[in-house]
């Protein structure tokens, strides 16, 4: 019998990982050819993590896991019950890849190198039964009579399946649009702040392990540490920020104002602290008030904004300067005006609209056909939660086009990991 035909468009993390789990289920029955438009498969595991591919992040209960993606929590409450972080790193373990995982959650390859798991992905579709195609852009897609019709330099080639794991970028519109999918323009998540306050990055190098930033005009607030950079403020807060407001900032042309609370206190604790001094008969210099050891340098920026001489005394200002220094210390105003690229890593947010796919990323309008990764509208936040959609995303599409192959209705949970 004639193996049944699967394409799959993107040799990226989620591309790759899925023609691993059709392998692993369907083997000689199939024949997958991935195509990839680059001369190199699986380039952004690559240059991930700088080049020490943050592979997933450790296990959280689902709910937590999953509140770490702005766009798509839901996908991932569902994904995580069958393709989980630790499903990962067992599926890692197996292939006699050994992780760790950093403070802060992130977990890498224990030889620090991306490459580790670009191998264990690439023998892992080791087969006869599976071609990769580089240098081969697939140009158009059309559907007729339940075949898959792909054009790649002026060829027709077909298939029974197809699975478009083309990351974050605005592909294959007449095709869509053919079927009227709906797609979330992409935009940019997880990028810094640029600060035009000449003052404040001249501090740059400074970091705080916990602050808390808010967009001013709104509710959510991020605590987690921060960067200041020559070209503003960055750090996992930001990060979190732009991911979380990525819609928003982008509608604003990221121009506006940010709140930051320097000190992550609230500001009633730091007035009746600073006033505590003021009432001291001998009380020390405003600039030798020492708070969660704030760096000198940024305290000193500070009681400047707050129009304080540094060397007084807290017993010689007037009640208004005590409260406009708690003021700034909690809740300093900065105006933001565009964004940078932070470490070269960011994410694309928008894609297919999830109410057009399936539990497991096939398209209801047009059966047979899977999108995966960050091709649809789901993005996490730094710390290995974009790979891991990948990977979950991957598992779930393979395994519903084994289970409708081979008309079974098997559980999607792992019985063996291979
Ligand atoms: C610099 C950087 C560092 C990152 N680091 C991390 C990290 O450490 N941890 C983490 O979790 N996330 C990280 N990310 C995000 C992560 O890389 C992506 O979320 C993930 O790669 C998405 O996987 P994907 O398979 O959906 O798409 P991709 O990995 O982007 O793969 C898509 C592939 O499809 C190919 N393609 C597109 N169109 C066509 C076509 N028409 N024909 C043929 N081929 C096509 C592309 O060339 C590409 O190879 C990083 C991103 C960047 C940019």
């Amino acid at each position: 019998m004639k193996p049944i035909q699967i394409a799959i468009i993107g040799a990226g993390a989620s591309g790759v990982f899925a023609a691993h789990w059709l392998l692993a289920r369907l083997g000689k029955d199939i024949q997958i050819d991935i195509f990839e438009k680059q001369l190199e498969p699986l380039t952004k595991v690559k240059i991930s993590g700088g080049g020490r591919c943050n592979v997933t992040h450790q296990h959280l209960p689902i709910k937590v896991f999953s509140s770490r993606y702005p766009r798509g929590q839901a996908k991932l409450k569902y994904n995580l019950q069958y393709f989980s972080s630790q499903d990962m790193l067992n599926w890692l373990e197996k292939r006699g890849v050994k992780t760790k995982v950093e403070s802060d959650g992130r977990i890498f390859p224990i030889t620090d190198t991306s490459k580790t798991i670009v191998q264990t992905l690439l023998d892992s579709i080791n087969s006869p039964n599976c071609t990769l195609h580089l240098n081969t852009k697939v140009e158009e897609i059309h559907q007729k009579e339940h075949v898959f019709e792909l054009k790649i330099d002026q060829n027709t080639h077909y298939f029974d399946y197809l699975i478009i794991a083309t990351g974050g970028i605005a592909v294959f519109k007449d095709f869509f649009n053919a079927f009227d999918i709906k797609k979330i323009p992409f935009y940019p998540s997880l990028f810094s702040f640029q600060i035009p306050d000449p003052k404040l990055r001249s501090l740059m190098g400074i970091s705080l392990n916990s602050v808390k930033v808010r967009l001013i005009g709104q509710k959510l607030e991020i605590q987690d540490a921060l960067l200041i950079t020559h070209w503003g403020l960055s750090g996992p807060a930001l990060l979190k920020l732009s991911a979380f407001e990525a819609e928003r900032l982008q509608q604003a042309k990221y121009i506006g104002k940010i709140s930051i609370n320097w000190v992550d206190t609230h500001v009633e604790e730091i007035k009746s602290e600073l006033f505590a001094e003021k009432k001291k008969p001998k009380s020390i210099k405003v600039k030798n008030y020492k708070r969660n050891q704030m760096p000198q340098r940024l305290l000193e920026y500070l009681i400047e904004k707050a129009e304080i001489h540094a060397e007084s005394h807290f017993h010689e200002l007037k009640d208004k300067e005590i409260n406009k220094l708690a003021e700034t210390l909690t809740n300093q105003v900065l105006d933001f005006k565009g964004k940078t690229t932070y470490k070269e890593e960011f994410v694309s947010a928008g894609g297919i609209d999830l109410n057009e796919l399936t539990q497991h990323y096939q398209l209801m309008k047009i059966p047979n056909c899977y999108v995966l990764g960050e091709a649809v509208d789901v993005d996490g936040i730094t710390g290995g939660f974009n790979f891991q959609h990948a990977w979950s995303s991957a598992y779930l599409a393979a395994q519903d086009i084994a289970n409708r192959i081979k008309k079974t209705e098997n559980p999607m949970n792992i019985q063996n990991i291979v």
